[in-house]
């Protein structure tokens, strides 16, 4: 077996792509805080190369951990050692990451339409900027492409508008997969493009948010990153920026926005996944936003959608001060998650980010609910945790659907309560 797993790992050194054979996925269940406590005491040794999926808060909501091989006896000695519960939620990464590339590759052809796109797959960056050109050809009237910048390796950033005419009227904004590895949330932005072009004209109450509202949607939040996740490392979440000083690579684009920035909720090492980066907007992915949320002027709802947990949230992440609209963001959530459940029983928690997950500092939408944007929202979409970021293809159409009822709740509400 450990020879096995060696002569995998060689191979794919050989290929330069990065491996998980022999990885497994932990769900550790902490029983209180001291427990919680002693996993942080884990996640605080680098060499350990410790991937938290779901990072120790409270002993409330379960941890979920990628343990790569080489620590892995030592880890479960740890919790065993210390009478920390832990399941094996994925026994093989690897096994999940060749199956996910197997379906892939079968799925592979160039569609000629947006009709003959295959919805119900992922897909990579080329094909889904080329699915983007395919909606903008067909549809002229209804969809335009913007680029808005570029991102830190070169790639363009681009954006899609959905507008009826007039001009610069009041705008909702969706983006996904700003943490590249969340691969549903990309796949699920692939699906609204399609919705809102099928619905207009034909479901009256998208029809009357096109009517009066242009709508904005950044697919791929986050191209190097998403490129990487297809060539090199499947598990990449960060932007691709060098950091000065260090040889570890990247900044998490969702504590870089200027809102708390560098407060408790984010790191100041390059080496951790939520590296806030040098100073607020250095990241041109986020940056891009930024300079279009404010020369716009008039976007009234934001939503930024990540996976995995199955959960809706709302400012604040970074504070424990209320927001102002706070019932009225609560009512709306509940509302939305209703609406969401209805379709596939598919349950979700939300609230306040501080309070239904853990503070997290320069995130996006506490950054927009700041500039004025009241219904600014963030979902984690499916699961809870058994595929976690390996989510598999079959899910992503129950996924996108249910998600999509969810944004119409909020998109409805933006329209019939204008401010
Ligand atoms: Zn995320």
């Amino acid at each position: 077996m450990r020879s096995l797993l060696w002569f995998g790992a060689l191979v794919a050194v050989a290929l330069g792509t990065e491996t998980f054979v022999g990885h497994q996925v932990l769900r550790i269940f902490a029983a209180d805080e001291f427990q919680v406590e002693k996993v942080k005491e884990l996640e605080a040794l680098e060499h350990l190369q410790l991937d938290f999926w779901r990072h120790p808060v409270h002993s409330e909501f379960p941890i979920d951990v990628r343990v790569p091989f080489e620590s892995l006896q030592g880890v479960k000695v740890f919790l065993e050692s210390n009478g920390i519960r832990y399941s094996i939620m994925i026994q093989d990464l690897q096994s999940l990451v060749d199956e996910e590339k197997l379906f892939m590759s079968r799925q592979h052809f160039m569609p000629r339409s947006i009709e003959t796109f295959n919805y119900a797959s992922y897909h990579n960056l080329d094909e889904i900027y080329d699915f983007m050109d395919l909606l903008v050809g067909e549809n002229p009237k209804l969809v335009s492409k913007i680029q808005i910048g570029k991102s830190y390796e070169g790639r363009p950033i681009n954006i899609l508008k959905f507008s009826t005419g007039g001009s610069n009227r009041p705008a909702i904004w969706i983006d996904t997969g700003i943490h590249s590895r969340e691969w549903v949330t990309q796949a699920s932005g692939v699906y609204f493009a399609k919705k809102i072009l099928d619905g207009y004209g034909k479901d009256a109450s998208l029809t009357s948010i096109l009517d009066n509202f242009d709508i904005f949607l950044e697919i791929v939040t986050n191209p190097d990153g998403f490129a990487f996740t297809h060539s090199k490392n499947r598990m990449w979440r960060k932007t691709r920026s060098k950091n000065s000083g260090s040889s570890c690579i990247g900044v998490d684009p969702n504590r870089n926005w200027d809102a708390g920035f560098g407060e408790a909720g984010s790191s100041g090492n390059p080496c951790t996944e939520t590296y806030r980066g040098p100073y607020p907007n250095s990241e041109p992915e986020v940056k891009a936003i930024v300079d279009f949320v404010k020369s716009h002027g008039n976007i009234k709802a934001f939503v930024s959608i990540h996976s995995y947990s199955q959960l809706l949230l709302y400012p604040y992440g970074y504070t424990s001060k209320k927001a102002a609209d706070q019932a009225e963001l609560d009512a709306l959530a509940q509302k939305a998650v209703e609406a969401l459940t209805s379709l596939h029983g598919t349950k979700y928690r939300y609230g306040s980010i501080i309070t239904t997950i853990y503070q997290a500092s320069g995130g996006t939408v506490d950054w927009t609910y700041e500039q004025g944007i009241k219904y600014s929202y963030t979902f984690e979409l499916r699961d809870t945790g058994r595929y976690g970021f390996m989510l598999p293809a079959s899910q992503i159409i129950p996924t996108a659907e249910e998600t999509w009822l969810a944004l119409m709740v909020i998109m409805e509400h933006t329209r019939d309560h204008p401010y």
